[in-house]
């Protein structure tokens, strides 16, 4: 019985892209997160699984390293066999399944045997890597026709299925799909059935992915820059006057400010993947390597000290939201309370942050109070002279007490209301690795700096090739009390602060 109540199962066949994850249709996405099966291959995009249900069985069944391949003949029964057991299957391939994926060969194996199946076409690699290289596989005025063709990476398997001279002689682009290793002999074949010297060609090496490479040369020299360059599969070749188009403007993905560069991401993996997006966008490759987790206290709201029910002397007059984990756990324990945002409608709020103000949105309460700098002591200022007599302050167990003793000072009863702490997180050894390969590591708290030198055993050392990029002030001198320089402090000390840091750094360093 599957989960999709006992309908007979489907076997769907799904393309995955290229590689890039932004370019996984949103049909795959629905697909995989409803899948009971998913059997996956190789080139797909690193996070194609990460919405697969944690029951879901994943099965790989492509190369492993260097090695075989799973027979087909096994990929073909292990479809028919869960297909017939009644379960919704994902099968999911890069780039397009019927564009050089056997997706018509498992079609018909399905028909065969009786099991449904559907098709969900995929962004495919030959149209794709072209284009994140600046290069147009069709153009109004250079080519009105294009050709996808298998360059056939395997030696041992037999060529005479490509017709060169009609290749040759073909009035459009040319793309090849599996060809490095035949790049000599694909263009030695095309030369010789007619086609120009001179004609542009490239390779697209890992196209889509943030380590793509490509080489523009002509159809003379292409295979030599390709191995000077020790360009490796995956790789897509293109052959015609589009090809130089790259060079003529249209190149962008491989001029992002952050081409080409390694950055460590060290905050908690709840709060990674706005400043990953963001690292992304600028073409970084991020390596996610948290040193702390969130986690969540058991804190108790006392639902009297609301106006809700009314109770003139109990209720609180100001909550200070400090971090956007305490504006969402808060509201969390609210809930276990049974209260809501009604709760808070006369309560005067403030915000520590802009992430913590958009948090606080998230759940439907705009902040009265903002102060312009992130920092304890600028609430305090930006409070004014407004009258609290009763606040509470939703924040982590450690925490600095500044704003707790200023508003105790300014005569208020201050009540801390413990939401979470965050605990060091140890690093595997390949994310120990990252760290010493990354060109920048960022840290977005000081307890990023304390808890990554924890997971190092001290090794400050090992930071010695990346640049170290700073969030603010208060991150920069718990970097010095290591005995580390930061490389950037960001101005203002947010996000969008840190990441104009990296792209300034990495201009000042060209
Ligand atoms: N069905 C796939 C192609 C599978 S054949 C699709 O539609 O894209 C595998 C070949 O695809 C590789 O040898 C390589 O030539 C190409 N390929 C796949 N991903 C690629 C990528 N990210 N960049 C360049 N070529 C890629």
């Amino acid at each position: 019985m599957s989960a999709s109540g006992g309908t007979r199962g489907v076997v769907h066949l799904v393309g995955a892209g290229p590689g890039d994850p932004g370019l996984l249709t949103a049909r795959a996405l629905e697909l995989i997160a409803a899948a009971d099966v998913i059997l996956y291959d190789r080139l797909i995009p690193v996070t194609a699984l990460d919405g697969a249900r944690p029951d879901a069985e994943l099965i790989y069944v492509g190369k492993e390293g260097r090695g075989p391949q799973m027979p087909q003949e096994e990929i073909d029964r292990l479809l028919v066999e869960h297909g017939r057991a009644g379960k919704r299957v994902v099968r999911l391939k890069g780039g397009d399944p019927f564009v050089f994926g056997r997706g018509g060969e498992e079609a018909l194996v399905l028909r065969a045997a009786g099991v449904s199946f559907e098709v969900v076409p995929g962004v495919t690699s030959g149209v794709a890597a072209p284009a994140y290289a600046g290069i147009p596989v069709t153009h109004r005025e250079r080519a009105s026709a294009v050709a996808l063709i298998t360059g056939h990476e395997d030696p041992d398997k037999p060529e005479s299925a490509i017709d060169w001279p009609a290749l040759a002689a073909f009035p459009g682009t040319l793309v090849f799909y599996m060809g490095v290793k035949q790049l000599p002999r694909i263009a030695e074949q095309l030369i010789a059935g007619g086609r120009a010297v001179d004609e542009p060609a490239a390779v697209v090496e890992r196209g889509t992915l943030p380590g793509q490479r490509t080489v523009v040369a002509t159809l003379a020299t292409i295979a030599e820059r390709a191995a000077q360059e020790a360009i490796r599969p995956p790789s897509i070749t293109v052959v015609g006057p589009v090809a130089a188009l790259r060079d003529e403007g249209i190149g962008w993905f491989e001029e992002r400010p952050l081409y080409g560069r390694t950055v460590a991401v060290t905050r908690a993996r709840e709060q990674a993947s706005g400043l990953a997006a963001r690292l992304r966008e600028l073409g970084a490759l991020v390596v996610e390597t948290p040193v702390i987790k969130v986690v969540p206290l058991a804190a108790q709201i006392d639902a009297d000290c609301f106006a809700s029910p009314p109770d003139i002397e109990a209720v609180y007059d100001l909550i200070c939201f400090t971090s956007p984990n305490g504006a969402r756990l808060f509201f969390d324990r609210l809930a276990d309370a049974g209260l809501d945002a009604r709760a808070l409608y006369d309560i005067r709020i403030a915000a520590i942050g802009p992430a913590t103000a958009r948090a606080l949105r998230d759940r439907g309460v705009l902040a009265d109070v903002l102060p312009d700098r992130a920092v304890a002591e600028s609430l305090v200022e930006a409070l004014g002279d407004w009258p609290v007599d009763r606040a509470l302050i939703a924040r982590a167990r450690v925490a600095r007490d500044v704003l707790p003793d200023a508003l105790r000072e300014r005569g208020a009863e201050v009540d801390v209301l413990e939401l979470y702490e965050t605990v060091a997180e140890p690093l595997a050894a390949e994310q120990r690795d990252a760290i010493r390969s990354a060109d920048y590591v960022t840290f977005t708290s000081a307890s990023t700096v304390r808890n990554l030198l924890g997971a190092l055993d001290g090794d400050a050392a090992a930071l010695d090739g990346a640049r170290l990029a700073s969030i603010g002030p208060v991150t920069s001198e718990a970097l010095r009390a290591h005995g580390l320089e930061p490389s950037l402090e960001a101005d203002p000390h947010d996000v969008d602060g840190l990441l104009d840091a990296l792209v300034a750094d990495v201009i000042a360093k060209n």
